[in-house]
């Protein structure tokens, strides 16, 4: 039987298990070899107190979330954020077209410009994962000899966006500050990105933000490609009317 891997919230040590289940309905803590704190202070938590947490980037809340449980939600959350990262871009692109012509109305409705939307952040998304992910592995397999493996720093990646879930608020309850709110959240989620692979690798500060710039480069080209073919598109389209 394979013997389940857990780690140390404080010291990142290895542990076999994070609390001791005696008879009689008794559980211990498990104390950590290495540091003589709690393995995993936050299996007592309430899960509003770990968000808080994982809201103020604390390394232990990340540890707890990637290496203690089995959160298994990463793809659902990946579309999700894409939704309202296409939602934000679809409200933007409307939001500026200030027209009281009624076949507007039509246009506005098509669903297939939000699908475009969806496509396009979801390349977006890849071109940034992918980014990351290359840069990782040539810098630690490449030049260290290091191994890393990537489904775990993927799934690291994809959980640690989900500040993006924050783009529905600032975009339902538009006001002045939205576009200062909309820039705060995207700083956000490259904080939280990177805090997730520095756990994830226990690596340093400046390898984990050299990743998330270079996944943030990735991810630039790629939607300057896509902007360039969207339009050499509608031109063509125009062109053939
Ligand atoms: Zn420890």
């Amino acid at each position: 039987m394979e013997i389940e891997e857990f780690r140390c919230v404080e010291c990142n040590e290895k542990a076999t298990e994070l609390h001791r289940d005696y008879s009689n309905g008794i559980l211990k803590i498990t104390i950590c070899d290495s540091c003589h704190k709690p393995v995993d202070k936050y299996i007592e938590y309430d899960p509003v107190i770990i968000l808080i947490d994982a809201l103020l980037c604390k390394t232990q809340a990340f540890r707890h979330i990637l290496f203690n449980t089995k959160l298994n939600i990463h793809w659902k959350l990946c579309v999700f954020c894409l939704l309202c990262e296409a939602y934000l871009r679809w409200s933007r692109l409307h939001g500026s077209e200030q027209s009281s012509d009624p076949a507007d109305f039509i246009r506005y409705t098509k669903e297939w410009e939000f699908y475009g939307m969806f496509g396009t952040a979801a390349l977006e998304l890849a071109a940034f994962c992918g980014g990351v992910l290359c840069f990782l592995w040539a810098a630690l397999c490449g030049l260290r000899r290091r191994s890393v493996r990537l489904r775990p720093l993927l799934r690291a990646l994809l959980l640690s966006c989900y500040g993006k879930v924050l783009l529905i608020p600032a975009v339902i309850w538009e006001h002045d500050y939205s576009p200062i709110c909309i820039a705060l959240i995207e700083v956000f989620v490259l904080t939280s990105n990177s805090q997730a692979i520095r756990v994830t690798l226990n690596s340093s500060r400046r390898l984990s933000l050299s990743a998330v710039c270079l996944g943030l480069l990735s991810e630039t080209c790629v939607a300057r490609l896509c902007r360039t073919f969207s339009w050499s598109f509608l031109d063509a389209a125009t062109a053939s009317d």
